[in-house]
C-alpha cells in the first residue's frame, strides 16, 4: 500500500484505461492514513483495476 507523504490519501482502486488512481480516501491524519492502510493489507485488499476515470472516459469517448 502505497501512501503519499503530504496528502495523506491512498487510492482503493485504478482505472481501467488510464491506470490512473479512482477512490481515493483522504484522511486528516498520517496515523489515520497509516491505520487504514495497514487494516487494508491485513484484509488482503489491494487497489483493483476497476472502472475508468471520468477524465479518461472523455479521452476515450471523445
Ligand atoms: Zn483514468
Amino acid at each position: 500500500m502505497n501512501i503519499k507523504a503530504l496528502e495523506w490519501n491512498f487510492a482503493k482502486g485504478i482505472c481501467s484505461l488510464g491506470g490512473c488512481d479512482t477512490e481515493k480516501v483522504s484522511f486528516t491524519s498520517r496515523a489515520e492514513a497509516i491505520k487504514e492502510a495497514e487494516r487494508l493489507t491485513k484484509e488482503g485488499l489491494e487497489p483493483e483495476v476497476g472502472y475508468p476515470c471520468p477524465s479518461c472516459m472523455q479521452d476515450y469517448y471523445a
